[in-house]
């Protein structure tokens, strides 16, 4: 499509977001079964909800200035989900708290985005008089600034248990590594206490050899 005025621009952006919207339908399931607290399951859960509702309010919003509703292709939602699913593959059960701060990071990348496209969809729909449009966009990118605020809560209720993780995977890691040293040395001791043993037989033998030529008559 090319573009001839602001209108354009918005349909445009409105096509766009309603593609987002709707991949982001199919991703928030995967999420919520991903994350390991259910604080975050069931903001995940909610705002499925609201998702779904944004849908429909973006096909009233269409209606409002007559156009169909059509989704296009949107390749930055398309990114954020692929970023999503990276960290659902990479979680771990042993690191459930950072696995869930990953998760919300992944989210909050979605929020924002939305959050500039509603801003930007608003204030044009506002600038061209498009009162009804501007209202259900500004509902919308409210609801995606809670949701990012939410996000930013559970992560901030998480992170001391994040850390301690971290502190704990440290902890076990320098008590391997103290165990594996522990153990070389023991090898170690071993091996050169052999060694130390034939040497310093060999040694003797050399000493009493010495002795041996020294005492012999010139
Ligand atoms: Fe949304």
């Amino acid at each position: 499509m090319t573009v001839e005025n602001l209108h354009d621009v918005l349909v445009d952006m409105m096509k766009d977001a309603y593609h987002a919207e709707k991949q982001l339908v199919s991703a928030l399931p995967k999420m919520a079964k991903a994350a390991s607290s259910d604080a975050l399951r069931e903001a995940f859960a909610s705002h499925l909800e609201e998702t779904r509702e944004h849908v429909a309010r973006l096909e009233t919003a269409f209606a409002a200035i007559e156009i169909k509703p059509t989704a296009k292709l949107c390749h930055g939602m398309k990114g954020l989900i692929e970023e999503c699913k990276e960290v659902i593959d990479e979680s771990s059960d042993e690191s459930p708290a950072s696995s869930d701060a990953a998760l919300i990071a992944a989210a909050q990348k979605v929020e924002h985005y939305e959050i500039a496209a509603y801003g930007t969809m608003a204030a044009y729909a506002s600038a061209m008089g498009h009162d009804e449009v501007a209202a259900i966009l500004t509902q919308t990118l409210e609801e995606e600034k809670a949701c990012d605020g939410s996000l930013t809560e559970l992560a901030q209720s998480s992170i001391a248990t994040a850390i301690q993780e971290g502190d704990q995977d440290s902890e076990d890691q320098s008590a391997r590594v103290k165990a594996e040293h522990k153990s070389a040395m023991t090898r170690s001791r071993g091996s050169s206490a052999t060694d130390n043993g034939e040497s310093t037989g060999k040694s003797s033998k050399s000493k009493a050899a010495r002795h041996k030529a020294s005492d012999s008559p010139a």
